[in-house]
């Protein structure tokens, strides 16, 4: 499999594998510690394919335990600490994990939950034991499996299969073609985003520059960090970027090695591109696009200043070559170029379905028979010019926000699962087209004789429990009760106003 063989080939050199601030790993350590994790799974599990829970964050020796998963077979489902106590439990009462690593230490329900110091035991007992490439996932094997956020109120596990992951590789790797081997790593593992480099990046011998959510946060760290990484791909959500450009320290004296800036996952704006075009003049700019049903990216453009200066919004690319994406109207229908329409992906890149959802799958992914290959319902409203095409928005209440992909329904449903709430309805808040923060309006069971700040900061308390804290709504009011519409659903336009 090209990312474990990527891996064995770098392990021969001195080539650093991970740096995080002053922690690095070799290429040769991360496949010793790898080889030992799945030996040690091999041994305590034989014949056992079931996915292995990762639930941490940015710990050195998280991507050991994921390729270790894929030596035995196995997949591995990251959870992110930002994910709270109850969703992580939904997850795993789905997944079922018979081994997990349990790097917070808050308790995964499995056979065998390995905490930090015991995951430092496997990796010196089992350190030196090979483990033949026939017992690596390949194929059809599930590679990872990404929860994410889900209309029912629970996330929902995207699954995606080694050939997925293989026609991505053989697709996009082209486009790393760098002068350097360094590369930004900013995402959670637990985001599609992060399959770039912990996939791509690996297999190709780059050097992942990461660092915690913390860090990121920080502008003094992250900037000193920044400024000894030697990055040359920057892979990052558009969001992350535009933080950095609150500085006027980001630009190319602080990164002399960057010649491509890779994005995906939300709109790219022309305010962001203007800005890194003067920053970076000798950077290309990237714009990529994709959900995590088809593999992070199917879609690719080198931004040109024709692109920055013209009205349209930038574009998201052109499919990658064995890519097919299609325009349809309500009915199915192909629509002609420049009519709007549902974007419909077809690739060897998307996925099989959801984990353990049949129902959800049905509704989103179908079989094109005449190209014999796996098609997804994105839900984004897209035209195109040409093969270059155009995002325009949503169909559905799926939003992102700071980069983070959520579901409305998600946010109102777990709002009303907080004591006291009957109802709830959130609306983005928008500032142009970007999604600047969410807004809740809540219908309380019983008076409770609160001030309204005071009532928000009680159930953001309690729903923080509940979602993660990037999906909680910035304000949260209480009201008698919703606007309706003519046939009794919330009408979300007039609540509007009340804004
Ligand atoms: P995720 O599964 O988190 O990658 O989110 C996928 C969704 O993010 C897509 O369906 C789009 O709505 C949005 N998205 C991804 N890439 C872009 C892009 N380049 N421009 C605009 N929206 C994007």
């Amino acid at each position: 499999m090209f990312l474990l063989e990527g891996i064995k080939k770098y392990a021969e050199t001195d080539r650093l594998a991970l740096v995080n601030g002053e922690k690095s790993m070799s290429y040769a350590e991360l496949d010793a510690e790898s080889e030992a994790f799945a030996a040690w799974l091999l041994e305590t599990f034989p014949g056992d394919k079931t996915p292995v829970v990762i639930y941490g964050h940015k710990e050195m020796a998280l991507l050991p335990c994921a390729y270790g998963a894929l030596k035995a077979g196995r997949a591995y489902v990251p959870i992110d600490i930002t994910v709270p106590a109850d969703r992580v439990k939904q997850i795993v009462e789905e997944v079922c994990p018979t081994a997990a690593v349990d790097f917070c230490g808050t308790g995964i329900d499995a056979e065998r939950t390995l905490s930090a110091d015991e995951l430092e035991d496997v990796f010196r007992k089992y350190r030196g034991v090979e483990v033949p490439r026939s017992a690596w996932a390949s194929g059809s094997d599930y590679a990872y499996i990404l929860f994410t956020s889900g209309s029912t109120g629970k996330p929902k596990g995207v699954t995606i299969m080694i050939s997925n992951v293989e026609n991505f590789d053989r697709e996009f790797s082209p486009w790393l073609e760098s002068r350097g081997h360094v590369m930004l790593s900013q995402a959670s593992y637990s985001f599609d985003l992060s399959v770039l480099p912990v996939w791509l990046g690996m297999a190709h011998g780059f050097t992942l520059h990461t660092f915690e959510k913390s860090v990121g946060e920080d502008f003094a760290e992250l900037f000193s960090r920044l400024g000894k990484s030697d990055i040359s791909v920057w892979v990052s959500t558009p969001s992350f970027a535009e933080m950095c450009c609150s500085s006027d320290r980001f630009d190319e004296k602080l990164l002399p090695s960057l010649d491509r800036f890779i994005f995906c996952g939300e709109v790219l704006t022309h305010r962001l591109v203007d800005e890194l075009f003067r920053r970076f003049p000798k950077a290309k700019v990237i714009n990529t696009y994709g959900p995590t049903e088809s593999t992070v990216l199917v879609s690719a453009v080198e931004v040109t200043a024709e692109m920055a200066a013209d009205e349209r919004s930038i574009p998201v690319g052109e499919p990658l070559p064995e890519v097919t994406f299609r325009i349809a109207d309500e009915d199915g229908r192909e629509l002609p170029e420049g009519e709007e329409g549902e974007l419909l992906i077809i690739s060897k890149s998307v996925s099989a379905g959801y984990f353990k959802r049949p129902d959800l799958t049905e509704k989103s992914f179908f079989t094109d028979e005449k190209l014999g290959k796996r098609g997804y319902h994105t839900g984004d409203s897209a035209y195109r010019l040409g093969n270059m095409y155009y995002y325009r928005g949503r169909i559905d209440n799926q939003i992102k926000l700071n980069g983070y992909r959520i579901e409305i329904e998600d946010v109102e449903k777990n709002l009303a699962l907080v004591s006291n709430v009957a109802r709830a309805a959130v609306l983005p808040v928008y500032d142009g087209e970007t999604i600047r923060s969410l807004t809740a309006f809540v219908i309380l069971e019983e008076p409770d004789g609160l001030a309204n700040l005071e009532r928000a900061v009680k159930i953001k308390r309690e729903l923080r429990e509940l979602i993660p804290a990037y999906m909680v709504p910035r304000r949260i009011t209480a009201v008698e009760s919703f606007p309706l519409t003519a046939n009794d659903k919330i009408d979300k336009k007039k609540l509007r106003e009340l804004l």
